[in-house]
């Protein structure tokens, strides 16, 4: 299972904590960088973690294209490196979930399940989450053989059949790292052509335990208290076909977790904050950093290089203020 907590809400009001320089919301490559630069500047800065621990990256097992790590490293051990780096500077991590904000007064108020927070600026870098298929069976079988996560659930189905559902970059990635334990993984696509960069598409055609069926769709996930099977339909033909398999992965993109913030900052009509070039929301004192407000590149590098943006604005930002 992905590195998640859960806090139940407290009885009575949160207790009140004393207002930060700066509240880095979320944990991922663009928080901690953040939380790294601002700290730094020896602004007092505070990382509230969010539900998702390390963000997504915690759930990849690989990550080769962080520049100067050569030989590549795990998820859990960069976030494990970004989280002692901006720690080194001063910056705390607090393990709670943000689930009311009002930006409408100054410093900024922050209602947690386990406390209330203050913040003079603030930082946005609450990542996406996997976008589910929305077909009957997916809810009641997620955990029980439905999965978004390869690195977290792919052990379970040692010598099992799975199906891999998109064609993107994640699908093929987490399709190449299922066949560690899989004895045949399907990618599902419904298209006949796919998303995916040209170098994983060669990886995967490389791979003897990965085969496609294409123009597909899911139509509902089947299975008694594990999935059994699925019910697909082919998008020319509209033929039904059922299809067995132990598990199924779905890796159909991503929606940003901002639904706090509906109201309260200007999004796209996908949620996505929108920012200018200086990573600046439609609250002065508020930056975004990372997939919140980025639907584009997607990338631990990107991500950590915006989180650096936004922690040089709210440092001059801070600054001009001058108390
Ligand atoms: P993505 O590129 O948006 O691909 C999503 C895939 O899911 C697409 O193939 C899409 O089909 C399919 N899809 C979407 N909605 C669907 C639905 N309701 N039913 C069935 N299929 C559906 O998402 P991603 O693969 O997560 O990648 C996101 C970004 O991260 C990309 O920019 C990618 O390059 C990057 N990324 C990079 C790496 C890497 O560099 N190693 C690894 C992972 C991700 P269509 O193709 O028909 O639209």
């Amino acid at each position: 299972m992905s590195l998640q907590f859960t806090l139940g809400k407290p009885e009575g009001p949160a207790p009140v904590s004393e207002t930060h320089d700066v509240i880095v919301i979320g944990s991922g490559p663009a928080g901690y960088t953040a939380a790294l630069y601002t700290s730094r500047a020896h602004l007092d800065t505070l990382v509230i973690a969010g539900e998702a621990v390390g963000g997504q990256v915690a759930t990849t097992w690989e990550v080769d294209n962080y520049p100067g790590f050569p030989e590549g490293l795990t998820g859990p051990e960069l976030v494990e490196r970004l989280q002692k780096h901006s720690e080194r500077f001063g910056a705390r991590l607090e393990m709670d979930q943000v689930t009311n904000v009002d930006l409408s007064q100054h410093p900024f108020r922050l209602v947690g399940y386990a406390r209330t927070y203050f913040a003079r600026a603030l930082i946005v870098a609450v990542g996406a989450s996997p976008r589910k298929l929305d077909v009957p069976g997916e809810r009641r079988l997620t955990g029980r053989g439905v999965s978004y996560c390869g690195t977290c659930d792919g052990w379970f189905f040692q010598d099992k059949q799975v199906a891999v559902i998109g064609g993107g970059d994640s699908a093929l990635e987490e399709a190449l790292f299922l066949t560690r334990f899989a004895s045949k993984v399907t990618i599902i696509h419904r298209r006949d052509q796919l998303r995916a960069g040209p170098a994983l598409q060669s990886r995967v055609e490389r791979n003897g335990k990965i085969g496609y069926l294409w123009n597909t769709v899911v139509e509902e996930i089947l299975g008694e208290k594990t999935v059994q099977s699925l019910c697909l339909r082919h998008v020319n033909t509209g033929e039904i076909t059922e299809f067995p398999v132990d598990g199924v992965f779905v890796f159909i993109g991503h929606i940003p977790n901002t639904d706090i913030f509906q109201g309260q900052l200007d999004t796209d009509e996908l949620g996505y904050i929108k920012t200018d070039q200086h990573r600046r929301t439609s609250v002065a004192g508020v930056w975004v950093a990372g997939e919140a407000g980025d639907p584009h590149y997607r990338q631990v590098i990107t991500s950590a290089g915006m989180g650096a943006m936004a922690a040089i604005e709210a440092q001059r930002w801070l600054d001009s203020l001058g108390d």
